[in-house]
């Protein structure tokens, strides 16, 4: 079975001849590199499978703790309100109200 050679840099595939040759970074990388430029920025590194899970496991955390404080600020708005027109209520009850 062949080996699968990956970039030192950005992961991207070299040949076995070129692997074969002592090269470690992809032609691309590998030009930028003899001429003395700077080599883009490493990717990021796939996950694996259990990395993964764990990553959507945290994004559900995120989405219903975002979900809860969404509920509650909405909770807080609608006190306010309620609040407002009772005060609201209050000043029309003491201009027009009780004789
Ligand atoms: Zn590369």
């Amino acid at each position: 079975m062949e080996i699968e050679h990956i970039c030192a840099n950005c992961f991207a595939f070299v040949s076995p001849a070129r692997w074969g040759l002592g090269y470690k970074l992809c032609l691309s990388c590998g030009e930028k590199f003899a001429k003395g430029e700077p080599l883009p920025k490493p990717k990021k590194i796939p996950l694996t499978p259990e990395e993964i899970k764990v990553a959507n496991e945290i994004r559900q955390i995120e989405a219903e703790v975002r979900k809860k404080k969404a509920q509650k600020l909405s909770e807080q708005i609608e006190r306010a309100r309620k609040k407002e027109k009772q005060k609201e209520w209050d000043r029309l009850k003491k201009k027009y109200g009780e004789k």
